[in-house]
């Protein structure tokens, strides 16, 4: 008898009409090799994947979706399928040796799906989390096994655009790639991206695109019913600020507070010249303490996207001003993922705030 561990992914929530037609393809038998699922951050693309996934293993080989019963689906929702292979940025592993770095994002790998299968709420891998090289000649070792159970092997890649951001150079985008160009034939591969542009267009160019939309609010609602978060004027306001974003409003129930004090702190900085902002900009430490700026920066985003939602709709300028606020500290979050200075990124990013708050 095959053991089953308590704990199991969520279930996939919305996306009903997607999750329609990606079966009636599966069960056409047209489901590409090769995909790229594209989305808003937290809106639930690599739990599609997963769903996928157990769509294509599942043994009742339904046409409308798993079946989610048999041993696969079970399987694969507690992520202890063998043939499936799910990809997550870890930390770049620091043996010295190639070979021993490729372990070494095994093992590290492991130790993350290990913690989603305990804690199914999980949040976004931290900002310097990637996918290295390593991590790339470890997906060409697995794609390159026999499946064990199933007649095929899936692999998730979540997150695909961390493949290029945190490289000195593109060589794991390249490797990637090779795979992309020839995937065995028992292999489907699946990449999720919120960025697709930060993709090189090579790779873009391989993959059959799958748009994912954002969840509506009552979906975002549900999900934190869900997991045990009581009715509040505070899940409310969770909810509006998620924007349909279930790892959204996941993030924002932790010490965001605390970053959204900094970001106060900040906005008014703004407001009072650049003699405050400067600062401002040099009380953040350089290169220590790198989460409290990119918490800084997370708080802010919540204090713009409420000022976008409140600001009066006929507006039109004030709302166009805070939607290019926000923007900017998108871009600039995006950024943190690498080698940013802080310092030297709040101040331009000070500067830019001031010109449209
Ligand atoms: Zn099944």
């Amino acid at each position: 008898m095959a053991k089953f561990v308590a704990m199991a992914l969520h279930e996939v929530r919305g996306h009903e009409k997607l999750r329609d037609r990606l079966a009636a393809v599966i069960a056409a038998n047209r489901f590409p090799q090769v995909s790229l699922l594209i989305g808003p951050p937290g809106v639930g693309k690599q739990r599609l994947a997963l769903w996928v996934a157990q769509t294509l293993l599942c043994e009742a080989r339904a046409a409308r979706g798993p079946c989610g019963r048999c041993s696969a689906c079970r399987r694969v929702l507690d992520l202890s399928h063998p043939d499936v292979h799910w990809f997550i940025p870890i930390p770049r592993p620091k043996a010295p040796d190639p070979s021993k770095q490729i372990d070494e994002a095994d093992s590290l790998l492991g130790e993350v799906i290990a913690a989603r299968r305990l804690d199914p709420s999980y949040e976004r891998p931290e900002g310097t989390a990637s996918h290295s090289l390593a991590s790339i000649r470890l997906l060409q070792r697995r794609v390159s096994l026999t499946p064990a159970l199933a007649s095929k092997k899936v692999v998730v890649l979540g997150d695909a655009e961390r493949m290029v951001v945190q490289e000195a150079s593109p060589e794991a985008a390249n490797a990637m790639l090779k795979v992309l160009e020839e995937p065995p034939a028992d292999t489907v591969i699946m990449l999720t991206a919120s960025e697709p542009q930060a993709l090189l267009p090579t790779i873009r160019s391989r993959v059959v695109s799958i748009r994912v939309n954002r969840l509506p609010d009552e979906i975002v609602q549900e999900f934190l019913e869900a997991i045990g978060v009581p009715a509040s004027p505070a899940r409310e306001r969770r909810v509006l600020l998620a924007e349909g974003s279930i790892g959204r409003a996941l993030s924002s129930g932790s010490g965001i507070d605390a970053a959204e004090v900094a970001a106060d702190r900040f906005l008014a900085a703004v407001r009072g010249g650049p003699g405050k902002w400067a600062l401002a900009a040099l009380a953040q430490p350089p290169w220590a303490a790198r989460g409290d700026f990119t918490a800084l920066l997370d708080g802010l985003a919540v204090r713009l996207r409420s000022r976008v939602v409140e600001a009066p709709q006929q507006n039109r300028v004030k709302l166009r001003r805070y939607l290019a606020a926000l923007r900017r500290v998108e871009l600039t979050r995006w950024d943190a993922q690498g080698n940013l200075n802080p310092q030297l990124a709040l101040a331009v990013l000070a500067q830019e705030l001031r010109d449209l708050l």
